[in-house]
């Protein structure tokens, strides 16, 4: 596959760890063709030219491994922040699974983002880091509905792929959970799909669910999406929200409320703290397993 020069992979992040607790970010790949029409990696500050066109970092295993082995502290890298780290070409390259391997190898953790069930491939590699380490692997589900899933992340997994394959980690044992983010205004905004999605993921026993009631739109991706979504739709958003950087779904207030009423009573977690802590609950250490 065709590959691009890369200084470095791995890059401490900027957040305080206050997102999954991940304290490294690595893109193993540049760009992505799962086809998200509200795809906020397209945005023209990250300056990814022809963002569809899958590009591999060259050596991007090798050079994880090497970076890793200089590090004197571990953390939690951070897979999925840019692009999706399971990708077309992921099945038969297995850069992301080379890559899982060096982070196992240097007793770092991880944390993935992904929309393709292909994630399942790798459960072996996320039960051995969790014997020393966090793994926590977020399936990003926007909608309970397939058909509409298809018309705004065309070239991925299919909802209900998805939640069978979060069903396949939780049953070996990964901590797991759902991302549904983003909630697009007058599109996926619907207290039925938020009931929807929460009861899925408790039949599949998500450990959590975490939201976000709105999309991010900036410059290029928001070209983007309004060329996709349509006139009218493309009307009501720029009546809405003008030129806005965050566009919050009007009943962001009900759609929230609604939720952490539902993941309450269903003992799904949704906080990020909370979630956090109870990755790190779910590490086995090699003394414990002893026993
Ligand atoms: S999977 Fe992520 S990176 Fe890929 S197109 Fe969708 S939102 Fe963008």
């Amino acid at each position: 596959m065709e590959t691009v020069k890369a200084k470095r992979m791995i890059y401490a992040v900027q957040c305080g760890q206050s997102w999954f607790g991940v304290t490294h970010n690595v893109n193993i790949y540049r760009g992505c063709d799962h086809g998200c029409i509200y795809c906020d990696s397209r945005s023209s500050c990250y300056r990814i030219h022809q963002f569809d066109r899958i590009r591999v970092k060259e050596r991007a295993d090798q050079k994880i491994d090497h970076e890793l082995s200089n590090k004197r502290k571990t953390g939690v890298i951070g897979l999925g922040g840019m692009n999706d780290p399971y990708n077309r070409f992921e099945a038969k390259e297995e850069y992301t699974r080379r890559s899982l391997m060096a982070i196992d190898k240097h007793r770092f953790g991880v944390h993935v983002i992904t929309k393709s069930d292909l994630v399942t491939r790798d459960i072996d590699l996320f039960q051995s880091i969790m014997k020393h380490s966090v793994v926590n692997v977020g399936i990003t589900i926007t909608t309970i509905d397939d058909a509409l899933q298809q018309r705004i992340e065309r070239n991925v997994s299919s909802t209900s792929e998805r939640f069978a394959a979060l069903q396949k980690l939780r049953q070996n044992g990964i901590f797991s959970g759902v991302l549904m983010m983003p909630l697009l205004p007058f599109i996926n905004d619907t207290i039925a799909n938020v009931e929807g999605i929460v009861k899925r993921a408790k039949d599949v026993d998500a450990c959590y669910i975490y939201p976000s009631f709105g999309v991010t739109l900036r410059d290029n991706q928001r070209q983007h999406f309004f060329r996709l979504i349509g006139p009218e739709l493309t009307e009501r958003y720029v009546k809405t929200f003008g030129e806005a950087y965050m566009c919050q779904s009007p009943q962001h207030k009900t759609l929230r409320a609604k939720f952490e009423q539902l993941c309450d009573e269903a003992g799904i977690l949704y906080r990020m703290a909370d979630i956090v802590e109870a990755s790190r609950a779910f590490v086995q250490t090699e003394q414990l397993s002893l026993f």
